[in-house]
């Protein structure tokens, strides 16, 4: 856990977040500022500044989080419509906040192209 992390703040309960999911490895919350009708964070409990950050150990945790953006998509009825999945790395892709996070995205047809 980092303490300056608002991402660690909600996992830890210390900040207040929609929680909609959460195992050993995950959290997943709302947005606070959804882009889309349904618009979750799929975290990991442990504090990862970027995709970046990752190391070989780490296989099973970014497993979990598409197998969670999986189900998570089938438990709010986008599965079939479709959706978006993004995860910004670094200054370029406008990441603001450095706790790993994969963004799902859906309720909408999504726009295109992207970047
Ligand atoms: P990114 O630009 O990929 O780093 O996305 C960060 C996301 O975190 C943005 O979509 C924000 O709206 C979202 N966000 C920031 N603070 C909070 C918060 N306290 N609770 C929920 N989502 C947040
Ligand atoms: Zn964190």
């Amino acid at each position: 856990m980092d303490p300056t992390c608002i991402f660690c703040s909600i996992i830890t309960r210390d900040t207040p977040g929609t929680i909609v999911f959460q195992d050993d490895l995950v959290v997943a919350f709302l947005d606070i500022h959804p882009a889309a009708p349904i618009h979750i964070l799929i975290v990991p409990r442990e504090h990862i500044a970027s995709i970046d950050h990752l190391t070989n150990n780490h296989e099973d945790l970014i497993g979990q989080m598409f197998i969670v953006a999986r189900q998570l998509a089938k438990a709010y009825d986008i599965a079939e419509s479709g959706y978006r999945l993004i995860i910004n790395s670094g200054p370029d892709a406008n990441q603001t906040v450095f706790h790993l996070h994969l963004h799902l995205l859906g309720g909408r047809p999504m726009r295109y192209p992207m970047g």
